[in-house]
C-alpha cells in the first residue's frame, strides 16, 4: 500500500470532518422558525467549504443551499475518495481504509462544541453557540443512512465493538449519567445480499438484485419511520441497549443524519446494481425521501460519498439525489 493511498484515506476523513463541522450551522427553515428571526446572509448556493485535503487527493466538500431562492443553507456533502463503510477496527476492505462516517459520528457524539470564531459570520456563530448549548454532546443523536448496494459491515462492527456492553472501557469516557456514544447512534442500511462483503448482518432483510424501485422506497420508508420515536425521544437507557427512552427535556433540533450515499446501487454499475436504479429520476426518489425525515425529525444532513463506479454518470446520480433531499427538505416530497 503505497503512501498517496493513506494521504488520499486521510484527506477523505478530514474533509468528511469539514463537511460534518458545516452541517452544524446549517439552518434550514424548519430550525431557523425557533431561533432568532434576523437572518445573516450565506451563499446562494452549493459554494465550496474549505477542505485539507493534500494535492493527491481529489475530495472536497460543499454546502448546498435550497432552490427556493432564500438563503437556508440544507446540507452538506463530501466528495470523496476512498470511500469508508467497509473499514472495519482492524480491516480495510472493499476499496475502504479508514472509516469515514464512524470516525464523524464519534466525533460528533463525543468531542465539545467547536470554539467561535471572530472572523466568521458572529452572528451566525452565536445562534449556533445558543442550540449547541442547549444540546450537549452527551444528548446528541446520530443516525447513520447507508444507501450504498453494499452492506457497510465496518459500521456495524465498529459500532458493535465499541458498545460498553462488548468493550466497558471502550470509547471517550462519558460523562456521569450520560449515554456512551455508540448507544446513541442508529445505523441502517439498505444493501444487497448475496453480495459482498458477505457479512451475516445483524439487520434485516437484505434486498435483491432484482428489487424495483418501487420496493426499494417501501423498505426505505418503514425504516426510516421505525426511528422517528426515537429521534423524538430524549436520550436515556432501554432495556435493549439503545438510547429510546424519554427522559423528560426538549431538544432543539433533531440528529445528525450522515447518510453514507454509494452510486453503486444504479442498475449498469461494474459491482452493484438494483434492478429498480435506472436513471437519475430514480435518484431524486430517494433523496426526496431522505429529506423529508430530516424535516419531519429536525434534524440536519450531510452525504459523505461511498461506492458508485460507473463514472460518466456519477454526477448525475449525486445530483439527483442531492435535488431530491433539498425538495424534501422543503416539504416537496411526491407520493409513492
Ligand atoms: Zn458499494
Amino acid at each position: 500500500m503505497g503512501i498517496d493511498t493513506w494521504t488520499s484515506a486521510y484527506a477523505a476523513v478530514q474533509t468528511a470532518l469539514t463537511a460534518m463541522e458545516a452541517t452544524l450551522s446549517l439552518r434550514p427553515h424548519y430550525l431557523s422558525s425557533s431561533s432568532s428571526s434576523s437572518s445573516s446572509s450565506s451563499s446562494s448556493s452549493s459554494s465550496s467549504s474549505s477542505s485539507s485535503s493534500s494535492s493527491s487527493s481529489s475530495s472536497c466538500s460543499a454546502v448546498m443551499a435550497n432552490g427556493n431562492g432564500d438563503t437556508d443553507n440544507v446540507a452538506t456533502f463530501a466528495l470523496i475518495r476512498p470511500p469508508g463503510h467497509h473499514a472495519t477496527t482492524n480491516l480495510c476492505g472493499g476499496y475502504c481504509y479508514l472509516n469515514n462516517v464512524v470516525i464523524c459520528t464519534a466525533h460528533y457524539l463525543s468531542s465539545s462544541p467547536p470554539p467561535s470564531s471572530p472572523t466568521q459570520q458572529q452572528e451566525q456563530q452565536e445562534q449556533q453557540e445558543q442550540q449547541e448549548q442547549q444540546q450537549q454532546p452527551s444528548q446528541r443523536k446520530c443516525i447513520i443512512i447507508d444507501i450504498d448496494f453494499h452492506h457497510g459491515n465496518g459500521v456495524e462492527e465498529i459500532l458493535h465493538r465499541q458498545s460498553p456492553a462488548t468493550t466497558p472501557n471502550a470509547g471517550s469516557t462519558p460523562d456521569k449519567g450520560s449515554i456512551p456514544w455508540p448507544h446513541r447512534c442508529k445505523y441502517i442500511s439498505l444493501h444487497a445480499h448475496p453480495d459482498y462483503p458477505y457479512y451475516t448482518t445483524h439487520h434485516p432483510s437484505p434486498l435483491p438484485k432484482s428489487t424495483t424501485l418501487s420496493a426499494y422506497l417501501s423498505t426505505l420508508s418503514s425504516r426510516l419511520e421505525s426511528l422517528e420515536s426515537w429521534c423524538a425521544s430524549s436520550t436515556g437507557p432501554d432495556s435493549t441497549g439503545g438510547a429510546n427512552t424519554t427522559t423528560g427535556g426538549a431538544d432543539t433540533t433533531g440528529p445528525l443524519v450522515l447518510v453514507s450515499l454509494g452510486l453503486d446501487t444504479l442498475s449498469s454499475d461494474p459491482v452493484g446494481g438494483f434492478a429498480g436504479f435506472r436513471t437519475r429520476a430514480d435518484y431524486i426518489r430517494v433523496g426526496e425521501m431522505v429529506g423529508a425525515f430530516v424535516r419531519r425529525t429536525r434534524g440536519r444532513g450531510c452525504f459523505l460519498l461511498e461506492g458508485g463506479y460507473v463514472v460518466e454518470k456519477l454526477g448525475e446520480c449525486v445530483e439527483g439525489v442531492l435535488r431530491g433531499f433539498m425538495a424534501g427538505v422543503n416539504g416537496g416530497e411526491r407520493e409513492g
